[in-house]
């Protein structure tokens, strides 16, 4: 038996609508996925979507809650002061594999949930400018909240509603026809790249309308379909 010398760090899951959970091994995102969102954060409209990661331990598990129960909360993280949302659609792979086509995409889904991919903004942006990688303003502590799976039965989406609300103002609202790599093509690319395991997690991307939460905001998000997500943030500043 293998002895390891500290405490082995628990498993990252993500609860399933129905019951048990998921284990998660890998959060990929995807960016600049849907148009409208790459002209309101100024990138070059020609430019192909790519791949970023965030760590496993960064999911939040924000289901909605029952009436009268308080939502899942979130910290404002450190070193930002502009702390944004970004719904997307989420997609939780249950069966691995490299190179592998669009056609057979839907095959490697176990199901499909709503996430928020939690950015502080600021902090990108400057990383961006200079040269540096994405990470700082996007792998933080708490970045990944996902309300519970649903099991996929058929095929990938490829339309259907896409929103967030903040407060119950609504914020964000698309549709994912608007992907711009689709949930077959995201698997079909990210394959091509890093061989996909079971317990990998893809955010596909979000749509236009991004923009920043404060202490005491709750977030509502949705998918068409799927369970809603419910967030408080809390804490600083
Ligand atoms: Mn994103």
């Amino acid at each position: 038996m293998t002895e390891f010398v500290i405490p082995v760090s628990p498993q990252a899951s993500a609860p399933v609508h129905g019951g048990g959970r998921f284990p998660v091994r890998r959060i990929y995102c995807v960016g600049r996925n849907y148009l409208e969102h790459i002209r309101e954060m100024g990138g070059d409209e020609r430019e192909p979507p790519f791949f970023f990661q965030k760590p496993s331990d960064a999911i939040v598990a924000a289901g909605s809650p029952r009436p009268g129960d308080d939502p899942a909360t979130v910290p404002y993280p450190p070193i930002t002061a502009d702390f944004q949302y970004e719904v997307e659609l989420v997609l939780a792979i249950g069966r691995g594999g490299t190179d592998i086509p669009k056609s057979e995409a839907a095959g490697h889904v176990y199901g499909l949930a709503v996430g928020i991919d939690l950015t502080r903004r600021d902090v990108q942006v400057a990383a961006r400018k200079s040269g540096r990688p994405w990470e700082i303003g996007k792998s933080f502590d708490h970045s990944a909240p996902l309300a519970p799976i649903i099991p996929l039965t058929g095929d990938l989406p490829t339309t259907g509603a896409i929103s967030l609300e903040v407060d119950g103002v609504e914020k964000q609202s698309g549709d994912l026809s608007q992907l711009i790599w689709n949930c077959a093509e995201i698997i079909a690319e990210l394959s091509s790249q890093y061989r996909l395991e079971a317990g990998d997690l893809i955010y596909t991307g979000t749509p236009a309308g991004v923009g920043p939460v404060v202490p005491g905001n709750v977030i509502t998000a949705r998918v068409e379909g799927l369970p809603t997500l419910a967030l408080r943030v809390e804490g600083r500043p």
